[in-house]
């Protein structure tokens, strides 16, 4: 049984026909799927929920029944890999009010993960659009005596508005449309950005290089580093995108930290590697059921054209010798540890492995979500096909290659007990820090004058604020009503 799927034997893999479900075509995802009660037959009446998941980054692929109240939901496996089942996002609708339902997801394939440490699947409605976690004391992971000691995560709801539209998910979703907007947006400020496509995915997706730097014209006035970045090559670590994006928005800004950066340092940013994967709803594949943070080491031309296109480019760059490439950082989320740490390599040159270790201590000392002790540097045979165990080997011996890896639960605070769940903020705020750690890195090496940047930080202190407040004239009361959501905006 060595290496057998425990979910083998059931019929996740021998799926019945359903009279309301897309099984032909499709992906596998629920469509507009409404549960009757056995015996029932006719037109649906409020209560008898309707699951959905046949939208962009959707995934949902089976629903059943169990009892009045409770259902047994399955994962769609990633395309091409039915090992891998973690990532979930679904709608819910046609309920009714204080309708109460127990959820049990059953065939997650990673039973060692953040639901053990107390992370709680995300809820929001057509009529509160803001992401919210659902409260601890409403969900349970362990192992299920009904479902084969497999482990389920139960969480109990009650739907409070018959009229809503009602979304789950495993963490914040970061879509494909969502990251062509943002780059449409950023990439107009065209004096310090640069947009090309690298390469198509199978399914016609794009794969952009967002290039930030000021003087775009000529790089070459000065001499400045190269730093690039890549992200979501794991389509279900949708956190890396929120980190990216912070980290972009930020560059791209009047601060005077980025400004002092864009003169120093060229980002060279890859923000979403893997879109078929983020726009089907996989957790770790590609279209073609490929984990492409396994497959430096044996790039396929037709498989993985984004790895097709990325490795030259960064051949290329390290040819340069005015403008060195110096540090490659690929983004991830990590689905079974609390906070923000770095995955390195160890070199038997004891001084490379010093250098190496340089930017890690950096980070540790600005970002107080670091989390020191799951920060790791080895050279497993089994990581050979990762970033950046094999961008290392083939670039020059001053390039530091890293993962980052942060939680897709929260992170641990000195001062309180307790896990401190991440919100999209958090984890923007998480990008901006990185930047603010390439400036301390770049003083380091003598690549940024010391007094840099000239201004201050804009950070306002105690003693900076006006001592005497404005007195401001009390608004007049409004009546406050929701603004009011278009239902197809739920998704994102
Ligand atoms: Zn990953």
């Amino acid at each position: 049984m060595e290496g057998r799927d425990p979910l083998e034997h059931t019929s996740l893999y021998q799926r019945a026909e359903s009279e309301d479900s897309d099984t032909e075509g499709g992906l596998g995802n629920v469509n507009k799927m409404i549960i009757r009660p056995p015996g029932h037959s006719g037109k649906a009446k409020k209560g008898h929920i309707c699951f959905d998941a046949s939208f962009e980054t959707g995934n949902l692929g089976r629903v059943d029944l169990i009892s009045e109240f409770e259902y047994d939901l399955f994962i769609r496996p990633d395309t091409c890999n039915p090992r891998l089942r973690l990532w979930f996002n679904f709608t819910v609708d046609n309920v009714k009010t204080d309708q109460r339902v127990v959820f049990n997801i059953v065939n997650i394939s990673k039973s060692a993960n953040l639901f053990r440490n107390g992370l709680t699947p995300l809820v929001k409605s057509s009529s509160r659009s803001k992401w919210q976690r659902i409260p601890r004391e409403q969900v349970f992971y362990y192992k299920s005596a009904q479902h084969q000691n497999h482990y389920v995560l139960s969480f109990a709801f009650s739907f409070d508005r018959e009229e809503d539209v009602y979304q789950f998910a495993l963490t914040y979703p970061y879509s494909y449309s969502r990251y062509l907007a943002h780059l449409d947006n950023l990439c107009t400020r065209l004096t310090c950005t640069k947009r090309e496509t690298l390469a198509t995915s199978i399914q016609k997706r794009k794969v952009e290089l967002v290039t930030i730097t000021s003087n775009l014209e000529d790089v070459q006035d000065r001499a400045r580093r190269v730093v690039v970045v890549l992200a979501r090559i794991h389509p279900g670590e949708s956190p890396s995108s929120f980190v990216c994006q912070g980290l972009m928005d930020f560059l791209v800004s009047s601060h005077p930290i980025a400004q002092v950066l864009r003169s120093y340092v060229v980002f060279k940013i890859v923000p979403m590697l893997n879109p078929d994967g983020v726009f089907l709803g996989n957790y770790r594949s590609t279209l073609m059921g490929a984990d492409l943070n396994r497959s430096w080491n044996k790039i396929s031309e037709w498989l993985h054209p984004a790895l097709v296109a990325i490795k030259p480019m960064l051949k290329n760059l390290d040819k340069s010798s005015r403008t060195p490439l110096d540090c490659v950082l690929d983004l991830h989320a990590h689905t079974n540890a609390t906070g923000l740490f770095v995955y390195g390599n160890t070199y038997d040159d004891v001084y490379r492995y010093e250098r190496h270790i340089v930017l890690p201590k950096l980070l540790a000392q600005h970002a107080e979500d670091y989390e020191i002790g799951n920060t790791m540097y080895n050279q497993d045979p089994h990581k050979a096909g990762t970033a950046r165990r094999y961008l290392c080997s083939i670039l020059k011996e001053q390039v530091n290659c890293y993962s980052i890896e942060v939680s897709m639960y929260g992170y641990n605070r000195k001062s309180m007990p307790g896990v401190f769940p991440y919100t999209e903020e958090g984890y923007y705020r998480l990008g901006r820090n990185l930047a603010r750690v390439f400036l301390e890195y770049y003083k380091l090496m003598g690549i940024i004058p010391a007094g840099l940047p000239d201004q201050p930080s804009t950070k306002r202190t105690r003693q900076s604020r006006p001592r005497h407040r404005v007195l401001r004239e009390p608004r007049p009361k409004t009546s406050r009503k929701p603004a009011p959501i278009h239902l197809a905006s739920i998704h994102e």
